[in-house]
């Protein structure tokens, strides 16, 4: 059986221009926000590629991943398994434009890159000329609207409440299998791990859950095989995981749930 995922992020950085009270990936939290050394960037890819037959979005997420003076050097090594992906796709907040060879290496790649820009208005201070470039070199791009009255999904969540979920296994079960996340199977890599969606990585990672082996992928085990990663993928959103029980994800489309405006400066 192939092993194939929607979506697959690689964490480029904690670093972020921004300090968003509400950041979905909890980036305001990090003590010392960093790069992720471009040698786990190469190895985490190496590791994904064996063990994925495709992937439909391979994104590179952050933080804001334009900081990196080696972005370029990362989509282009990245592009080595274009035959395994469908599509690229950059997430940015439009604050600072691509460095180095990125927008060269990226206009080698546009048909097969998508630049997502989440647009916070006056702070978004480099989308005009981002959108500029991003047109002149034909990289097609999105831009979701996160400021003033008409917001993208009506704005954020609050997922920082991170109160445990009371009720039983079941119950979060039923609520997990709904979770946006889920349904689009938002995998996240970051530092060698693999993780089910963006908070079980985050909230891992910042230590404010204890992720057991059950939670995630350890790339770099060698003790088990390629097939028993691949076994344990399989059953990667049949339950929930340990990140589940403190957050509330699960509930964001819900119509009774508050949006918030989005970025507020922290
Ligand atoms: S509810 Fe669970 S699956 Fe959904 S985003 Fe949160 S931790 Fe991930």
């Amino acid at each position: 059986m192939k092993t194939i995922t929607k979506r697959l992020a690689i964490v480029l950085t904690t670093k972020c221009t921004l300090r968003c009270r509400l950041c979905s990936n909890h980036i305001p939290r990090f003590e010392k926000p960093a790069h992720t050394p471009y040698s786990e960037i190469v190895s985490d890819l190496d590791h994904i590629f064996e063990l994925f037959d495709y992937i439909d979005w391979l994104q590179l997420v952050g933080g804001e991943v334009f900081m990196r003076r080696d972005i370029g050097e990362i989509i282009e090594y990245a592009f080595k398994y274009k035959a395994k992906f469908k599509k690229m796709v950059i997430m940015t907040n439009a604050t600072v434009l691509p460095r180095g060879t990125g927008m060269a290496v990226l206009k080698q790649h546009g048909k097969d890159c998508l630049i997502q820009i989440s647009d916070y208005g006056p702070l978004s201070s480099k989308k005009d000329y981002l959108l500029k470039s991003l047109e002149q070199n034909e990289i097609s791009c999105v831009v979701k609207q996160y400021y003033g009255d008409n917001q993208y999904y009506g704005g954020w969540i609050d997922n920082t409440n991170r109160e445990p979920f009371s009720g039983c296994d079941e119950e979060l079960k039923s609520l997990t299998a709904q979770c946006p996340q889920v349904v689009m199977q938002n995998m996240h890599s970051f530092g060698g791990k693999l993780y089910p969606c963006c908070n079980s990585c985050f909230l891992s990672e910042l230590g404010a859950v204890h992720s057991t082996k059950a939670d995630f992928i350890d790339l770099n085990d060698t003790n088990i095989s390629t097939e028993e990663k691949r076994a344990i993928l399989s059953t990667f959103y049949l339950s929930p995981h340990a990140s589940c029980r403190v957050c509330r994800w699960y509930d964001c489309n819900n119509a009774n749930v508050r949006r918030h405006p989005a970025a507020e400066q922290i």
